[in-house]
């Protein structure tokens, strides 16, 4: 099962194809010049065309298939994958963001393999993102997917744009969440989540 946000992402990187990797290498070489760096020192010649490299991988999203599988069980308490690490570039400086989503939901009919939390938490945040709608993405695509009786998600993460620069305030971390159905509106399943995310 795919989501429109899945959808979308898969129709946006198709419109953008296909990436000419020696135009976005030129164009590194290029920024890179213009910002005074001296590429004819040897150990940068390569440079541009690994930065060419690293920022397509960055920025495309890999398609992969979420397994559901019927709720046989039926468990009905909260299914929630913790700490799960991340790494995102904000589309305001172009510079990593970088922490850990805690993903959780309470099942409906289908529960889902808990490595494609993971892999659903790393398709988001390949490309340009701020944090607050990639907190929104994940949790959008839980409910898509698996149409459950509630979803929490919850993101702690630091800006290296706010690190490295400007405020600096290393080691500052922001924390947003988006919460739907039962985690949402239950207050005791809701104080159940933040405390878990916090253990
Ligand atoms: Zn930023």
């Amino acid at each position: 099962m795919t989501s429109l946000h899945l959808e979308r992402a898969r129709d946006d990187f198709d419109r953008r194809r296909p990436i000419d990797v020696n135009a976005v290498e030129a164009a590194a070489q290029k920024l890179l010049m213009t910002l005074g760096v001296d590429l004819d020192d040897e150990t940068l010649q390569e440079t541009p065309g690994r930065m060419a490299r690293a920022y397509i991988e960055l920025l495309t999203p890999e398609p992969f298939t979420a397994t559901t599988f019927p709720n046989d069980g039926e468990y009905d308490e909260l299914v929630l994958a913790r700490s799960i690490p991340f790494a995102s570039l904000c589309e305001h400086h172009v510079l990593p963001f970088v922490g850990v989503a805690h993903v959780g939901y309470v099942p409906g009919d289908r529960i889902i393999g808990l490595s494609k939390l993971a892999r659903a938490v790393e398709h988001c945040a390949r490309g340009l993102q701020v944090q607050e709608r990639l907190t929104v993405e994940i949790a959008d695509w839980l409910e898509d997917t698996l149409a459950p009786e509630g979803v929490g998600v919850m993101l702690e993460a630091e800006h290296l744009c706010i690190s490295m620069r400007g405020a600096r305030t290393t080691g500052s971390r922001t924390v947003t969440s988006r919460l739907t159905g039962k985690l949402r509106e239950e207050p005791a399943t809701r104080a159940e989540f933040f405390a878990r995310c916090a253990d």
